[in-house]
């Protein structure tokens, strides 16, 4: 059966002045309909680049140099931006991260959201405004307060303005980056049973992006732990979570026990991310590594299936 989203080997670099960063490194996944994927990983893994390729929004210096993107069969890599232009939005919709600032401060709520749909879905003013209270109910904000300016929002209602605005045009696919980061812990609840909501009510499928796994466990079937553009462990979330068996997904387990504490990192993991521009040898993760070997410092791992549904990078794995 064909999934309704395919990433294979996907790479993209970024040109920069020092040299080439390869942002995401040879990324293979796929989401099926109404399925919940997180992606995961420490900032700079290559998570949010990854999302950013699925919807083109790859900043200039950023290039798909090779691998695939299938949505509905289609292969997007291959079309131009007018062509892909009407998959976003309609078809394949980002949330950012930091509503406050993604959202127009000088803009009616009520005018960012019927904007999208006149412009994206070409509804007249009446039904984009009609569709837009529909909206604001459907995220749970009174949408008697669609006149009311950004500012007159809390974090988490502008949050839910961000997840109606990439709901406006219902696509199939909503990618949330960092939804919840920066909230309280209470109100990261409140979006994370309002994401769940979402999936089930209108049967699409999720993107999460997060650097929190706790936050992950909570909303997705799958999970994809990311580290230095390349994917080390990956499988139901259950087997990544419950069994992580990477050394770094062991690490990132006990940085995030619990969704209901508190939301920082309880042990930090030592060492920080490489430099991309000129990596390690052999597992990129060697320099943090208390379990490397020499030959970990030689030859890179490749991903192998070590149980059903449950793929591990690391030498030590699988064998
Ligand atoms: Fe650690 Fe080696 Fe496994 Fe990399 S391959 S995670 S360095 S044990």
């Amino acid at each position: 059966m064909m999934s309704l989203l395919e990433v294979k080997n996907l790479k993209t670099y970024f040109h920069t002045k020092e040299g080439i960063v390869k942002a995401v490194d040879d990324v293979s996944f796929t989401l099926e309909e109404g399925e919940a994927i997180g992606l995961v990983g420490e900032s700079g893994c290559g998570k949010t680049t990854t999302a950013l390729s699925i919807t083109s929004l790859l900043p200039e210096e950023g290039t798909i140099a090779g691998g695939e993107i299938h949505y509905n069969g289609k292969n997007l890599v291959e079309l131009n931006s007018n062509q892909i232009r009407r998959y976003r939005w309609n078809e394949i919709s980002i949330a950012f991260q930091g509503a406050m600032n993604a959202l127009n401060p000088v803009k009616k709520i009520g005018e960012q959201l019927t904007d999208v749909m006149m412009y994206h879905n070409k509804l007249d003013y009446k039904a984009a405004r009609k569709k837009a209270k529909g909206l604001m109910e459907l995220v749970e904000i009174d949408p008697e307060r669609i006149d009311q300016y950004p500012h007159e929002f809390s974090g988490g209602m502008k949050q839910r303005v961000m997840i109606a605005m990439a709901l406006a045009c219902d696509p199939k696919i909503l990618i949330g980056d960092e939804p919840t980061t920066a909230l309280d812990v209470m109100v990261q609840a409140q979006i994370l049973e309002l994401l769940e909501k979402l999936r089930q009510e209108l049967g699409m499928s999720l993107i999460l992006i997060t650097h929190d796994l706790s936050v992950m466990a909570e909303t997705c079937d799958k999970a994809v732990v990311m580290y230095a553009g390349k994917i080390v462990e990956t499988g139901t979330v259950e087997n990544v979570i419950n069994h992580s068996s990477h050394p770094y997904t062991q690490k990132l387990v006990k940085a995030f026990p619990d969704i209901h504490g508190k939301r920082e990192m309880t042990e930090s993991i030592p060492g920080s991310p490489p430099d991309l521009i000129n990596p390690p040898t052999g597992c990129y993760f060697h320099p943090r590594c208390e379990q490397a070997t020499e030959e970990c410092k030689k030859t890179a791992p490749t991903l192998r299936e070590i149980a059903k549904d449950h793929y591990v990078a690391c030498h030590l794995r699988g064998e």
